[in-house]
């Protein structure tokens, strides 16, 4: 599409190019905000995050609205490469090291806990979101392959946990029809979704908890008037009690002590043409979900229809590779070689969210703004996780969220506008090593 936009961090652009958009049937309208309104708790943002606070907060009888600058998912919730994970982005030994024992312990619990949360909020709402059990994590060098292994052991020796099944080189390659990777495991927590089709079902359940959701509504300012705080879009004000931002990578400028945390990263997936039963069964014989210990992460999985979803390459710019296409295409032969001549239907690109210690951002502010972000690249559980944790606080529960607020988080240096150039650096540093 030559001559397009294609910005990172603008959840307008991009959104209709995914797979997802195309297979996720009818997707509903919500109407924007026109008139001045006053609710208990405004939530900015309708991915995972505003979504779930938004079916906690309902559910307990409090009078919510949802502003969407565009639609419903058209952030990362919606274009994600659906891996359901388990634990949190960084590993236990790590946490343990850094926050102590009993914390690391606390932190693990929300994580499976955030695993549990959304195949709860599937079944009770009955969301179709095409979920499939199990992934499996190999190891793109033989270095990695006994680390893995070892992290296996450890959480069963030391968290009694007993979902990560080990596979040698052998099996990965039996598995998956290529001998490009080492060993790993396969966790039977782990699952495959459809993100799209996950936040459109999550909307409709905060919808029938009682929340109210309008789309296309950009909040443009937040300001405090009082005890109250305005929300102000193009067409009209919402006054609230509380808000809470759940903007992750589309924060921009909106409110800065939180995105002066955060770094907006843009990450990237293809959808082959349907593959037929046969030979997508040849590339993924469980019909798992995949992801490598690359540090610019692969990970695929294949669709209901027998595609290849493949997610694969990143950039730290505001703009998307112009041929996306190609772009990814290039990371998906270095592992399937084998499909050269297979026809690439869609690609398109999405915006996350990192922090510099890889572990979620929570914070408020005066007691009346609330934030949570920054999942570093494992959001499907824990953005989740994250909106009903400040939800819990807002109604007075606020251990789960206390813990997250209390971690001793950096600032990106140079603020908000000048983060890029030191993040740039590291982040090409590391994507190199992947390929020494
Ligand atoms: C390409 C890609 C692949 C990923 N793969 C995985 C994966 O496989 N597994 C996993 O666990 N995680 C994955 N993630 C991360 C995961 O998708 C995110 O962590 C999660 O979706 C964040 O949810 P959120 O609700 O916080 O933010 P988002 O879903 O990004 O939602 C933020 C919303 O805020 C809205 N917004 C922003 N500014 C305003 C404003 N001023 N007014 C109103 N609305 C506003 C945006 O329009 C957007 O809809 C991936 C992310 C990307 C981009």
């Amino acid at each position: 599409m030559p001559g397009s936009r294609r910005y990172g961090g603008d959840s307008s652009v991009g959104y209709e190019d995914s797979w997802y958009y195309h297979s996720a049937g009818e997707i509903p309208s919500y109407a924007a905000l026109d008139q001045d309104c006053k609710v208990d708790v405004a939530i900015i943002g309708a991915g995972y995050t505003g979504l779930s606070a938004a079916i906690e907060l309902a559910k307990n009888k409090v009078n919510v609205a949802v502003l969407e600058a565009h639609k419903v998912g058209a952030g990362a919730s919606g274009r994600n490469g659906g891996v359901l994970g388990t634990g949190q982005r960084k590993d236990q030994l790590e946490l343990e090291q850094w926050l102590g024992q009993d914390a690391a312990k606390k932190m693990w619990q929300i994580a499976v806990e955030a695993n549990q949360l959304v195949r709860q909020r599937v079944d009770h709402y009955e969301i179709d979101c095409d979920l499939r059990d199990g992934g499996l994590t190999v190891a793109h060098r033989e270095r990695h392959e006994t680390g893995l292994w070892d992290y296996a052991d450890y959480l069963e020796q030391h968290y009694g946990y007993t979902a990560k099944e080990k596979v040698n080189r052998e099996e990965v390659a039996e598995i998956l029809g290529v001998d490009s990777f080492f060993g790993g495991y396969i966790d039977s927590n782990v699952a495959h979704i459809q993100p799209l089709k996950l936040s459109l079902g999550l909307a409709r359940a905060a919808g029938q908890e009682g929340a109210v959701i309008h789309e296309h509504s950009t909040v443009q300012s937040i300001v405090q008037q009082g005890s109250r705080i305005l929300l102000k879009t193009d067409k009209a004000t919402l006054s609230a009690d509380k808000v809470i931002i759940a903007c992750n990578g589309y924060l921009g400028n909106l409110q800065r002590d939180a995105a002066v945390y955060q770094m907006p990263i843009n990450n990237f997936i293809l959808a082959t043409e349907p593959l037929g039963e046969a030979r997508a069964r040849e590339i993924n014989r469980r019909d798992l979900a995949v992801v490598d210990t690359r540090f610019v992460v692969n990970y695929f999985h294949n669709s209901p229809d027998h595609r290849l979803i493949f997610g694969g390459g990143e950039n730290y710019s505001s703009r998307f590779p112009s041929d996306l296409k190609r772009f990814v295409r290039r990371h998906m032969l270095e592992v399937y070689p084998q499909l050269a001549d297979v026809k690439i239907d869609f690609a398109w690109g999405g915006t996350l969210a990192v922090t510099m210690k890889r572990m979620p951002h929570f914070g408020r502010k005066a007691d009346s703004i609330y934030w949570a972000q920054g999942y570093s690249g494992h959001g499907i559980a824990m953005a989740n996780m994250g909106g009903k944790l400040v939800a819990d606080a807002i109604m007075k529960q606020a251990e789960g969220f206390d813990l997250y607020a209390r971690l001793p988080h950096q600032k990106f240096p140079g603020g908000v506008l000048l983060r890029w150039p030191g993040l740039v650096a590291g982040m090409l540093y590391y994507s190199m090593l992947d390929r020494l």
